[in-house]
């Protein structure tokens, strides 16, 4: 690559695609340089030949393994091949894969990284949320290749679609190491939308106060054609899965709507949902702070408030 700006994106591959996480962030990477997507993929779950809508993507590249690849694998030979193709920038959203692989390759490679990306500035400089969301912080890294995780909710969805369909290049895989060993996969049974890519979001708190109003809230989602997430003490009460849960040490959303009914407002839980475009409030007390950020708020008992509201949205 001859000196010159190239940007790798790792991503898993999971049952023959990759995560819609990815064309969320090859815009704003393509900005940067052009991007090639690297795809690590276990036999049988790996994707075709060709790729009919690769968005902004430059190259796609595929290796794949009989097995799921750990990290003790990837990383050395990631950081082996990455000092001889010559990237500028190795990146990946935010997930649990990349949380154990990108800080082991960084230190591989004696780099610093840059994690939970929400902006980026420059080639070299980013801007992440920091202290439950209270502030951003800008960080330049004076390295390369930079290493960085993107929170990739943060970006919009990427609309621009190549008509030209890509081929996708398989590269041989290293033989993998058993430091640790992958031993199940299990898809969610939900059929729940995924939190991080809906555009309408209506989430419960605690003050729903039990499983069956939390079934309204679920209904009016279906209604709205979006997905429902919960607060930690939602989840705590057992009103919603661990997986719903949005904030600081949950999901980070960035829906068109978002629909907050019972939820206080704790800083923990709008730490997860700053990128909200619209925010709709319902909640008893007119002192609430989540009324100081919501766009409408309407002060009322949700228990009569979601009854109408659903009455309402069938009869349309
Ligand atoms: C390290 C750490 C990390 C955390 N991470 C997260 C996180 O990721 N996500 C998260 O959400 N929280 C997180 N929390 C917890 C957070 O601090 C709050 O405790 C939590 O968000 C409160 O949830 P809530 O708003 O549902 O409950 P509450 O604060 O109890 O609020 C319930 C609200 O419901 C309203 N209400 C009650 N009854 C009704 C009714 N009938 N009609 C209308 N409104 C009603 C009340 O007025 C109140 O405002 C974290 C905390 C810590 C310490």
């Amino acid at each position: 690559m001859g000196g010159q700006d190239a940007v790798l994106l790792l991503s898993e591959c999971r049952t023959k695609s990759w995560s819609s996480a990815v064309m969320r962030m090859v815009g704003p990477l393509t900005r940067l340089a052009p991007v090639t997507l690297l795809l690590v993929a276990t036999e049988g779950d790996e994707v075709a030949f060709w790729v009919d809508q690769p968005g902004e993507l430059e190259t796609i590249l595929q290796v794949t393994f009989p097995t799921p690849a750990n990290a003790e694998t990837l990383a050395p030979w990631l950081a082996e091949w990455i000092g001889q193709q010559g990237f500028s920038h190795v990146a990946a959203a935010s997930s649990t894969w990349s949380r154990d692989l990108l800080p082991r390759l960084a230190a591989m490679l004696d780099l610093s990284m840059v994690s939970g990306v929400s902006g980026i500035v420059d080639r070299q400089t980013f801007q992440r949320p920091v202290l439950a969301g209270r502030g951003l912080e800008t960080v330049r890294i004076n390295q390369q290749p930079v290493i960085m995780t993107l929170q990739a909710s943060l970006f919009p969805a990427n609309s621009q679609f190549k008509e030209t369909p890509l081929p996708v290049i398989a590269i041989p895989p290293p033989e993998q190491t058993m430091g640790s060993r992958h031993v199940a996969f299990l898809p969610s049974p939900s059929t729940h939308k995924e939190l991080t890519t809906a555009s309408v979001v209506v989430a419960g708190g605690q003050g729903v106060g039990d499983l069956a109003t939390f079934g309204q809230l679920e209904q009016l989602a279906a209604l709205l054609g979006g997905a429902v997430g919960a607060s930690r003490a939602a989840v705590d009460a057992g009103f919603a899965p661990n997986d719903w849960q949005i904030g600081q040490t949950g999901k980070t959303i960035a829906p068109q709507l978002y629909l907050a009914a019972g939820i206080s407002g704790a800083i923990q839980h709008l730490a997860g949902i700053q990128a909200a475009e619209t925010m709709v409030v319902i909640n008893k007390d007119e002192a609430a702070p989540i009324f100081a950020i919501s766009d409408y708020g309407l002060v009322g008992d949700l228990h009569k408030v979601l009854p109408e509201l659903l009455t309402l949205l069938q009869q349309d």
